[in-house]
C-alpha cells in the first residue's frame, strides 16, 4: 500500500479509498492564460505518477482536475488582447492538453471548467451567507469571515499569532493570491469592475464574478462529494488556496473535505525560482526547440523525489536521455527474446505480474513515491542480466515486471533502433502493408508483414502510422 506524506497531519499516511475500491481525488488544474511551464508540469507529472502507482497497486481511481478559466489572470490577459475570455482560454486549454499528452500524463476522468460552474459557485456563497460565514461589503463583493471558522489555518499550520493578526486587523484580501503575512477575510464573490469587461454574471449580491478559491470547492463538491480521499497541488497552493478551500467547503457543505493533502515541492531552474524577469522560465515547446525530447523531461520530472526541490538544468536533460536509452535497450533486448507483444499500461493494471527483482523498486514507490530510489533499484537490478541467456518465457515475465515500474513512472522508452536507416524497398513494402491495413485488407497486410519479416524487418502499428525495427 502506498504511504504518502499528508500536509495536514505532517506525517506519512496510507493512501486509502474510503469505499475500499476507488480512490477519489482532486487536483488543482492549470490557469489557462499562457502555456504551462515545466514547474507546473512537475506537479502534473508527479500527480500522474501518483495515480499510476495507485492503479497499479490495485485501486481504481476517479481523478478530477479543473481548468481555471475565469480568474484575475485569464480575465486580465484576454482583456488586454481584446479576445473573448472563452476563446482566449480555449487555445491555452488545447495547448495544455497537447503538452500533457506529449509528457504521457493520463487524462483525468473529469475535467470541469470553472466558467461552466458559476451557478454551483453562487450556491456555495449562498450557503455561507445563510450560515453567517460570509458577509457582503459596501461594494457588493462577498467575503469569507475567517473568524467564523475556528479551524482556519490547520492545513498550513498557521500559528495563533499570525491568525490573531489577521482577525484583529480585520483586513480583507480581494486579490486571488496573497501570502501568509496577509491572512485576511478572503473574497468569495467579486463585484463587477470596469476592467473585467463583459466577464460578469448576475448573483443575489449584484453582478460580479467568483473569486478563484471558490471554484475548487464548488467542483470538488459536485464531482466528489463532501468528503473525498485526497486533494493535491503544488506547495504554493497550501496557503491561501487550499486553506480557503477547506474553510469554504466545510462551512458550506459539511463533511471533511479531503482526507489526505498531497503537495508537490517546486521546481527551480539552476537553483533559482523560475520567473520571466530572470529569463529562466521554460515551456515544453522551448525545450523541444532546443532539441530535447518530452520523454527526457518526463524522466527528470518523474524521477525526482517530490518532497525535495528539483533543480532543473539543461545538462540534466542530456543525462536523462542517456538513462532512458539504457532502459530502452534493455526493454528491446527482452522483447527480442520474448517475442510477446508489448505489455500495455492497462493490461498491467488489470493483472499485475509478480515483480521479482523489481520488488525493491516498487517498495520505494510505495514509500512516499521515492522515485529516484526506485530508479536506482531498477538500474542495479538490470545490471547483471543478459537477456540473450533467458528463455522466451523468462524474458516475457521479466519484461512485464520491468514495465510495471517504467509504466508507474510513465516513462516513454525510446526504441534504440528508431534512428536506423530504412532502405527504399523496405520502406515501399511497409507503405504498401500500411495501406492494406488501413483498407482492412487483412490477408494482404499479413502476407506483407511476413515478407518484411523474411527480409529481417519488424513492423509495429501505431494509431497514426507505423515504425520499423530490425529483427
Ligand atoms: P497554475 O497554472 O499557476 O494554477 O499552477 C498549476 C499547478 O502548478 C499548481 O498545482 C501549482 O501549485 C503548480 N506549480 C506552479 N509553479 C510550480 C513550480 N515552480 N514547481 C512545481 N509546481 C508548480
Ligand atoms: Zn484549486
Amino acid at each position: 500500500m502506498l504511504n504518502l506524506f499528508d500536509t495536514q497531519s505532517g506525517a506519512l499516511k496510507p493512501v486509502q479509498a474510503e469505499d475500499g475500491k476507488q480512490l477519489r481525488f482532486y487536483c488543482c488544474g492549470p490557469t489557462v492564460y499562457a502555456a504551462a511551464h515545466i514547474g507546473n508540469f512537475r506537479t502534473f507529472v508527479i500527480q500522474d505518477v501518483f495515480r499510476r502507482v495507485v492503479e497499479l497497486g490495485g485501486l481504481r481511481t476517479k481523478h478530477v482536475r479543473n481548468i481555471t478559466d475565469v480568474d484575475d489572470k485569464t480575465i486580465r490577459n484576454s482583456q488586454a488582447q481584446g479576445v473573448p475570455l472563452a476563446e482566449y482560454t480555449a487555445q491555452w486549454t488545447e495547448k495544455f492538453h497537447a503538452d500533457c499528452k506529449a509528457l504521457n500524463c493520463l487524462p483525468p476522468h473529469v475535467e470541469p471548467g470553472a466558467v461552466h460552474h458559476i451557478a454551483e459557485q453562487i450556491d456555495i456563497v449562498q450557503r455561507l451567507m445563510d450560515t453567517g460565514h460570509a458577509y457582503r461589503s459596501e461594494d457588493g463583493s462577498v467575503y469569507f469571515r475567517i473568524s467564523s471558522y475556528p479551524e482556519y489555518g490547520r492545513l498550513a499550520h498557521l500559528d495563533r499569532q499570525t491568525l490573531d493578526l489577521g482577525k484583529t486587523a480585520a483586513t480583507r484580501a480581494d486579490v486571488d493570491e496573497y501570502d501568509k503575512d496577509s491572512v485576511a477575510d478572503f473574497v468569495l464573490w467579486k463585484a463587477r469592475r470596469p476592467e473585467d469587461g463583459p466577464n460578469f454574471w448576475p448573483s443575489p449580491w449584484g453582478e460580479g464574478r467568483p473569486g478563484w478559491h471558490l471554484e475548487c470547492s464548488a467542483m470538488s463538491h459536485k464531482y466528489l462529494g463532501d468528503t473525498f480521499d485526497l486533494h493535491s497541488g503544488g506547495v504554493d497552493l497550501i496557503f491561501p488556496h487550499h486553506e480557503n478551500e477547506i474553510a469554504q467547503s466545510r462551512c458550506a457543505c459539511g463533511g471533511e473535505s479531503a482526507r489526505h493533502w498531497f503537495h508537490i515541492t517546486h521546481l527551480l531552474v539552476d537553483g533559482a525560482k523560475m520567473s520571466k524577469s530572470l529569463g529562466n522560465l521554460y515551456t515544453l515547446d522551448q525545450l523541444q526547440g532546443m532539441g530535447h525530447s518530452p520523454a527526457a523531461l518526463r524522466y527528470i520530472l518523474a524521477g525526482a523525489y517530490y518532497r525535495r526541490p528539483l533543480n532543473f538544468t539543461l545538462a540534466g536533460l542530456k543525462d536523462a536521455a542517456s538513462a532512458l536509452n539504457k532502459l530502452g535497450r534493455f526493454d528491446k533486448a527482452l522483447a527480442k527474446v520474448s517475442g510477446a507483444k508489448e505489455p500495455s499500461y492497462r493490461e498491467l493494471v488489470k493483472q499485475r505480474p509478480a515483480l521479482g527483482i523489481f520488488e525493491p523498486a516498487w517498495a520505494s514507490l510505495e514509500d512516499d513515491l521515492n522515485t529516484p530510489e526506485a530508479l536506482g533499484h531498477v538500474f542495479s537490478a538490470i545490471k547483471g542480466i543478459k537477456p540473450e541467456s533467458l528463455s522466451a518465457e523468462e524474458a516475457t515475465e521479466l519484461r512485464r515486471a520491468f514495465r510495471v515500474i517504467t509504466e508507474a513512472l510513465g516513462l516513454q522508452l525510446p526504441d534504440p533502433d528508431a534512428d536506423i536507416e530504412v532502405p527504399e524497398d523496405i520502406r515501399a513494402l511497409a507503405d504498401k502493408r500500411w495501406a492494406a491495413r488501413c483498407a482492412k485488407d487483412w490477408a494482404s497486410a499479413d502476407a506483407l508483414r511476413a515478407e518484411l519479416a523474411q527480409l529481417g524487418w519488424g513492423m509495429k502499428d501505431g494509431r497514426d502510422g507505423y515504425s520499423l525495427t530490425k529483427l
